[in-house]
């Protein structure tokens, strides 16, 4: 089950950070951990850091992109200093340690932004939801590391209380990516999107379809109906007698 959970870090610049989020992951029994586009080498001062789990960081995955990172996950979380502008789900370290081991019989993220600036609002937009831990409005922001240490600590909490993960699965970011796509094709094909004036339309649906969190072959219904809808507006619809 904790083998499920992956620690994102995206876009890391000091590397001691990555060795401490190393050890804060293993003192939980977590043992995933990816970075994403980091700013720096995993170096001495990161194994130093790591201290006796040098063997996360010798198992660390690195990604081009946050979507290649999440590609098989079905459900994400992304951490926050402070609340955005964005209108998203938001909870507390709690619920997303619950959140995480009852989905966690498939493939779960926490991601974790840079250490200046945070995750940008598009990577936000790849999460199902938003965590902010609570801390002193005036002085909200955690060191990097320290937030992992919460939040797999929370993972922990959750898991020693119910160990039992829920058996239904949800489509993995890639197939909401395509579908993304796929919608945007439709809407632009119908006139809906148009390319010079796109608008928050996709942000929008994202942000619905986040909410709704479909099933798979609830999925694969909606992708029939935007192969129809694109087919229509190509002017070829087939119309059953
Ligand atoms: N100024 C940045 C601070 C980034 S702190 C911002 O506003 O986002 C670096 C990372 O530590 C954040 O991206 C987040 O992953 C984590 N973090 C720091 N404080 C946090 C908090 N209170 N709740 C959740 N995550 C936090």
């Amino acid at each position: 089950m904790l083998d499920n959970i992956r620690i994102v870090l995206v876009g890391t610049s000091h590397s001691g950070n990555i060795g401490s989020a190393a050890r804060a992951m293993k003192t939980m029994g977590l043992s995933q951990l990816v970075l994403v586009t980091p700013d720096t080498e995993v170096d001495g001062k990161s194994v130093a850091l790591a201290a006796g789990a040098s063997d996360v960081l010798a198992n660390v995955q690195i990604f081009d992109s946050l979507e290649e990172a999440i590609a098989l996950c079905e459900l994400v979380i992304g951490t926050s200093a402070r609340s955005r502008t964005l209108e998203w789900p938001l909870i507390n370290a709690r619920q997303a340690g619950e959140m995480v081991i009852k989905e966690s019989s498939g493939q779960v993220a926490i991601v974790f932004g840079r250490e200046r600036t945070g995750l940008t609002n598009e990577e936000l937009q790849h999460c199902h939801y938003h965590v902010n831990v609570a801390t002193n409005p005036e002085y909200s922001s955690l060191n990097l590391a320290m937030a992992v240490q919460i939040l797999c600590y929370e993972v922990r909490m959750a898991y020693l209380g119910n160990p039992e993960p829920e058996a239904r699965h949800f489509p993995d970011n890639l197939d909401m990516e395509n579908f993304y796509d796929h919608l945007h094709e439709a809407l632009y094909e119908i006139g809906f999107i148009v390319p010079k004036h796109p608008g928050k339309v996709m942000e929008k649906m994202r942000r619905m379809f986040n909410r709704i969190r479909m099933e798979q072959n609830e999925l694969n219904t909606m992708r029939g109906i935007l192969t129809a809808i694109i087919r229509t507006a190509h002017g070829k619809t087939i119309k059953p007698d």
